[in-house]
């Protein structure tokens, strides 16, 4: 008998009716003669009420609490869907991360999955279960319930189809795949047939939702294809795999596409800190305290001054830790007599995505004047060999992705 791992994100439970639907297609899966596992999120918006419900109480909530309180969606949905299981004859039965035996680091928050202890969950499906887990979620060694960072239950899903060594790991969405860049932005992008783990894992961790980046890293660790798909059909959806892979079976023997995808980032934040010491030992400074402080920080652009003793630093963060992060630049240019710290919470960051893009030259300009022409001014730049990022104005975010994919010709057929 197979053992399958499906994944069902938070809009496809996100009612009852849907619940049913997705216990209705399960059931056929079991039918078939599947041993089958399925990760949950939370029903639709519940983590994000939640946490509204959470700064309703307080500003600076104990860590401990908030994985106590953002865990809880993720059980009602398990629960819920073993329920509509058992109504239609389908023995069923849901766990938590931990009873499901996903042991986590002992970080509260954005914990990494360390093990998947597999006893309870063969015990579940021996007994001709279907093992409904909670994502998002595991146990440290304190026996605390963890949570692994926003978007998590697809990470969840892959740790537990590589545990139980499946070599394919659906993850079924609103959605039916991956296109070239978001769908809702952009109604002409294009659904990928198959995408390599190196370009969805650029694409993902630079703000392309439709994945959590370390879902890849597991995928690509444990050699998993990762199928999205629509949970609304059964229609073939996106497959993530090797790049090796893909181009073995496009018969492909170098040539790729320049510009895979095109990824909108809404969730940052810019700051600036002028005038300080242009002297070594100072960028060690700054970003050690905020490192200190847990502040992920992604671009850093350092400018001359015409005074050459000075130098001007610009960063972003994520937009959830800028309080933060404001507090902890603004002690450090007290310190270092800087000249004003500035913070500006209306960017946004677009970037074009490619594993071709390393043997083509004229990507990066050719992005540059799409977005110059349409009178978009670039604050911030990062390149690496296969991607080309820039900052720009959070209200010009859209429209600059709408220009790009136009400008690269994404939505036709490559
Ligand atoms: P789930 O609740 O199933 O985890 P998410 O909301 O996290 O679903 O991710 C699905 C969403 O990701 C889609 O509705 C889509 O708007 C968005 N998205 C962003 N970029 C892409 C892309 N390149 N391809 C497909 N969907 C994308
Ligand atoms: N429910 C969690 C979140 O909203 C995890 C997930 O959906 O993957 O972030
Ligand atoms: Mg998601």
């Amino acid at each position: 008998m197979a053992i399958v791992v499906h994944k069902y994100g938070g809009t496809s439970v996100g009612s009852p009716e849907k619940i049913r639907n997705v216990a209705q297609r399960i059931k056929k899966v079991v039918a078939a003669g599947n041993q089958v596992v399925v990760i949950v999120s939370a029903m639709g918006h519940t983590t994000d009420e939640l946490i509204d419900l959470m700064n309703q109480i307080t500003d600076s909530p104990d860590p401990r609490e908030y994985d106590m309180l953002v865990s809880t969606g993720e059980q009602v949905s398990a629960s819920l869907l073993a329920m509509a299981l058992q109504a239609m004859d389908c023995p069923a039965v849901s766990l938590t991360g931990g009873q499901a035996g996903v042991v986590t680091e002992d970080i509260y928050k954005k914990a990494r999955i360390k093990h998947v202890h597999l006893e309870r969950m063969q015990k579940e499906l021996k007994e001709g279960k279907v093992v409904v887990v909670t994502g998002f979620q595991g146990i440290d060694s304190k026996g605390d319930i963890i949570t692994i960072g926003r978007g998590g239950s697809d990470t969840s899903a892959v740790a537990i189809a590589a545990a139980l060594k499946a070599s394919v790991c659906d993850i079924y969405t609103d959605v039916d795949g991956v296109y070239t860049t978001d769908p809702r932005i952009v109604s002409e992008a294009r659904k990928l047939k198959s995408v390599s783990y190196e370009e969805m894992l650029e694409l993902a961790s630079l703000g392309a939702q439709v994945l959590h980046p370390r879902s890849i890293e597991c995928a690509s660790l444990y050699d998993i294809v990762i199928h999205l798909r629509s949970s609304k059909n059964e229609t073939i959806g996106t497959y993530i795999k090797s790049a090796q892979a893909i181009d073995k079976e496009a018969k492909k023997m170098e040539q790729k596409d320049t510009v895979r995808g095109i990824a909108l980032d809404e969730n940052i934040a810019k700051i600036g800190i002028l005038k300080i010491p242009d002297k070594p030992g100072i960028a060690a400074k700054i970003f050690g305290a905020l490192a200190a402080e847990s502040v992920n920080v992604d671009m850093i652009v350092q400018s001359m001054h015409s005074d050459k003793s000075l130098a001007d630093m610009a960063f972003t963060v994520e937009r959830p830790d800028l309080k933060k992060a404001v507090k902890v630049t603004e002690m450090m240019g007290k310190e270092l007599k800087a000249e004003n710290v500035i913070a500006d919470p209306d960017v946004c960051k677009v970037s074009l995505v490619g594993i071709g893009m390393v043997s083509q030259p004229g990507t990066a300009s050719k992005m540059f004047a799409a977005l110059s022409k349409n009178n978009i001014n670039i604050q911030m730049i990062s390149t690496s060999e296969i991607k080309v990022s820039c900052i720009i104005k959070k209200e010009q975010g859209k429209r600059a992705v709408q220009i790009l994919h136009k400008a690269f010709g994404l939505e036709k057929v490559s």
